[in-house]
């Protein structure tokens, strides 16, 4: 076995104290996703969007640490005799601030914004506002959170493609599978002969689409399976 890709959804962060989505009866910390993650709201209403991620970052900012899953992780890219390559959904930086370096954010990061007029992607740790200047080309205003909106495509797909037709191993980790293309990954990794595992707390579908599936908290399950992975590497 060579090659691991990992796709990872909000429920890995989940047990660090990030509140995931679907969970909150299609929520997002109390909003609808029309409202605060579309790129018409943003249109209609940049003050309301900028402020819902204005907390999101200060949120993880001020005290969520990443957990024994993103730990994991990060352990199975460094000592895994081979590729392992996380593709993640989620905007948090959890997976970096685990260990982990191959990681594709194909939803974008919270801790950046783009300009909208220059591209120019900027690292971000503070609040964005409409009043906020593009530190490359000084547009005012122009900066928004560097994240894909619903609507929007995804990025890095060629890349995440490539990697999921080489996969020996595609594993995913709470992840509701009603986002797509990510709930598409499984078929495509599968198509290509990949062993195909998912790690959720519940049922995600109407089943079949993974060879394997563990139930419970990613916290609990992964550093397990990493384990056995490395043990059968080694
Ligand atoms: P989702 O919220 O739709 O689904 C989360 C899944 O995780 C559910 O199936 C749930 O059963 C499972 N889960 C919850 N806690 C778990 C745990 N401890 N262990 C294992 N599984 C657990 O998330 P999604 O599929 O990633 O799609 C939602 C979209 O919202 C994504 O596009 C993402 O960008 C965005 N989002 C991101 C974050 C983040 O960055 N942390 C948080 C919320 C939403």
């Amino acid at each position: 076995m060579r090659n691991i890709v990992v796709l990872t959804g909000a429920g890995i962060s989940a047990e660090s104290g990030i509140e995931t989505f679907r969970g909150a009866g299609g929520l997002w910390e109390g909003h609808a996703v029309e409202d605060v993650a579309t790129p018409e709201a943003f249109a209609r209403d940049p003050g309301l969007v900028h402020q819902f991620y204005n907390l999101r970052r200060q949120q993880l900012l001020a005290g969520i640490e990443p957990n024994p899953a993103h730990v994991a992780l990060a352990r199975l890219e460094r000592e895994f005799d081979g590729e392992v390559l996380v593709v993640t959904q989620n905007i948090d930086d959890l997976h970096e601030r685990g260990g982990s370096e191959n990681v594709i954010h194909m939803h974008g990061e919270l801790l950046k914004s783009r300009c909208v007029s220059c591209g120019e992607v900027s690292e971000c740790r503070h609040d964005l506002t409409v009043a906020s200047e593009c530190p490359r080309c000084h547009a005012v205003g122009t900066p928004r959170p560097h994240v894909v909106w619903f609507g929007e495509i995804p990025l890095r797909l060629p890349e995440i493609e490539r990697a999921l037709i080489a996969a020996d191993l595609f594993i995913a980790v709470g992840t509701s599978g009603r986002v797509y293309p990510a709930a598409g990954f499984v078929r495509l990794a599968r198509a290509h002969e990949a062993r195909t595992i998912e790690i959720n707390l519940e049922e995600t579908g109407p089943g079949g689409a993974f060879q394997e599936s563990r139930r419970g908290r990613a916290g609990e399950i992964l550093p397990d399976l990493v384990g056995s992975i490395l043990a059968r590497d080694a």
